[in-house]
């Protein structure tokens, strides 16, 4: 270790100081030994100091060249004695320049030995001795440097699964082999230098700047190969091969944890057809169709395969569209049209529904920019799921799309369940979404726990009264419920939305009742971004012009 901190400390000198250094020590040490009386005194012998660091910097050549400075500086001018001005016979001195040279060299070389000594034993630590490619310390090492660099990468692990049973019925050195194998076979497919072979028969490859979708691809297509048996010493062997995908940062924060992670991968229930398993981060099973939409929907993130439609939500007082709420929609291979809170559910469950947050909160600000230059001013609120709130990441990315398009803060509005809000840390959460500016409505009033508890605790501006009871408006107790809650939020100093209202029956009751604002069918349906426009310009003007 010290020697390892010696040489990181030679990168760091600065070699014109260095030289500077050696030459001045080589003058110094001249002017002692001519005023202690000449080279018959024993001081000629410090030269080694400015040799051997020379040598150690400089290797060979600052040895030798070191060594014949000092050696002629201590030359023909140098007295063997001042006060009796006797000078050096020629041969002493060319003696000691051969001695110094001898020194010079000799140094050097024990130098470079141990640093060469040195590289290889710091090789060893990060190279499986067996197949000799990168081992587990190196996957580490380099995917703390990837995770400080926050780039973006999918790991990739490949184990075979009978690997035991080819050394135990095979031979142990087919076992062996069908290792190098395997490692050589992913040399063709992926980038060498990405391959680590971390376990006796199991291997990692990084993806680098890769996505989930692209290396279950690529995994595919690898596995694909081992349909037929693999020719090991002219043997057919039958490799079965698992795989394991986890993607930084989906699936884990640092290093240990990824790598914790993708050996979880090999323990999960492989659900999907070729054995590949991407990292779940719940703890319940999922079943095989989700694994395919969970690729699929990143697949539709990369691609824009999501649209967005806009439901108006009409203000009772002044008869305009005071706001409009984004909601999802996907068309998609695997099961046509689907019910967003399905899908929703899904991606909570797996864990990557930020990422489809992000894409409706970058894309309905977009879209909310393209109106207003278009003149057409109207705040847009986003559904915000509980586990988006687990950290910051939401409101940061918000913060910076909002900073991009320069968007009123105002104009956006997160709407979030109960469900989101029960949490203790979500004051906090909600105080610095406020704090952005946003607006928060608080969705489904009713459906949960505890609501009236939750109207008076946390700071909301609007409550949207769940379609379940304006579906049942009309019977007298829920009309009851209906009215009181109105009036509890308005004492509150928030407004009302009632949700999926879609009777002019329902409207007229709701009317009576005081609420604020209404969305529903009966207004307008979700509508794709050029029709929300029409319905905007259409419906506004009308009001304006009654
Ligand atoms: P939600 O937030 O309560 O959204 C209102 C749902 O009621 C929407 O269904 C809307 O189309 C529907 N709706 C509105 N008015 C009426 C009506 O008069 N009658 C009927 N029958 N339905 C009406 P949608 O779009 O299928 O969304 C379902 C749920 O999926 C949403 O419920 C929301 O929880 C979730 N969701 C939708 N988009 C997103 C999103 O971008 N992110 C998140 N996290 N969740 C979303
Ligand atoms: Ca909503
Ligand atoms: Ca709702």
């Amino acid at each position: 270790v010290k020697i390892n901190s010696l040489y990181e400390l030679k990168k760091h000198y600065n070699p014109i100081l260095l030289i500077l250094f050696t030459i001045i020590s080589i003058l110094i040490i001249d002017y002692i030994v001519y005023i202690t009386g000449g080279t018959s005194i024993a001081f000629t012998h410090m030269m080694y100091i400015p040799i051997i660091i020379s040598a150690f910097t400089f290797d060979i050549k600052g040895g030798v060249g070191v060594a014949l400075l000092a050696g002629l500086t201590l030359g023909p001018l140098m007295p063997l004695n001042v006060s009796e001005g006797m000078m050096q016979e020629p041969i002493s001195w060319i003696l000691r320049i051969i001695f110094f040279v001898i020194i010079g060299t000799v140094t050097s070389l024990l130098f470079q030995r141990i640093k060469l000594d040195k590289e290889n034993e710091v090789k060893k630590l990060f190279i499986n001795a067996e197949t000799g490619y990168p081992n587990s310390s190196k996957l580490k090492l380099d995917l703390n440097e990837m995770v400080n660099n926050k780039e973006n990468f999918t790991l990739v692990a490949f184990k075979i699964l009978n690997y035991d049973q080819v050394n135990i019925y095979v031979d142990y050195e087919v076992g062996k082999k069908s290792v190098l194998k395997v490692l050589e076979m992913l040399s063709e497919l992926f980038e060498k230098r990405n391959i680590y072979s971390v376990d006796t028969n199991e291997m990692v490859v990084i993806m680098r700047k890769c996505n989930v979708q692209d290396a279950f691809r690529k995994a595919q297509e690898f596995l694909s190969l081992f349909e037929e048996p693999t020719f090991i010493d002219g043997l057919p062997i039958h490799l079965v091969i698992q795989s394991g995908i986890v993607n930084f940062p989906l699936h884990g924060k640092g290093e240990n944890e990824l790598f914790k992670n993708i050996g979880k991968t090999f323990d999960q229930e492989v659900l999907y057809k070729n054995r590949i398993a991407i990292y779940e981060n719940s703890i319940s099973q999922k079943h095989q169709e989700n694994y395919a939409i969970v690729v699929a929907i990143y697949d539709a993130i990369k691609c824009n395969k999501f649209t967005i439609v806009y439901q108006p939500k009409i203000n009772l007082s002044s008869n305009n569209v005071m706001g409009i709420e984004a909601l999802l929609r996907w068309n998609n291979d695997i099961k046509g049209n689907m019910n967003i809170g399905e899908l929703i559910k899904i991606a909570e469950d797996a864990g990557i529904i930020s990422e489809i947050t992000k894409w409706v909160i970058k894309n309905a600000i977009n879209q909310l920019k393209v109106w207003q230059d278009e003149g057409i001013n109207t705040k847009v609120a986003i559904n915000i799921s509980p586990k988006d709130l687990q950290d910051d990441s939401i409101i940061e990315y918000t913060k910076n799309c909002i900073a991009m398009s320069q968007i009123d803060p105002g104009m956006i509005e997160f709407e979030l369940t109960e469900r989101a809000i029960i949490e203790k840390r979500m004051k906090l959460v909600l105080d610095s979404i406020r704090d952005m500016g946003l607006k928060i409505s608080l969705d489904d009033f009713g459906t949960g726990y505890n609501s009236f508890i939750h109207l008076v605790e946390i700071p909301i501006d609007f409550v949207k009264i769940d379609k379940a009871f304006i579906d049942n408006i009309k019977d007298m107790q829920t009309g009851f419920l209906v009215k009181g809650a109105i009036n509890l939020v308005h004492n509150l100093g928030k407004k009302v939305i009632a949700e999926g209202v879609e009777t002019q029956e329902q409207l007229e009751i709701l009317k009576n009742m005081g609420c604020d604002n209404i969305q529903g069918y009966y207004f307008s349906k979700p509508l794709p971004p050029e029709k929300l426009k029409e319905f905007i310009l259409k419906y506004n003007y009308e009001q304006i012009s009654l």
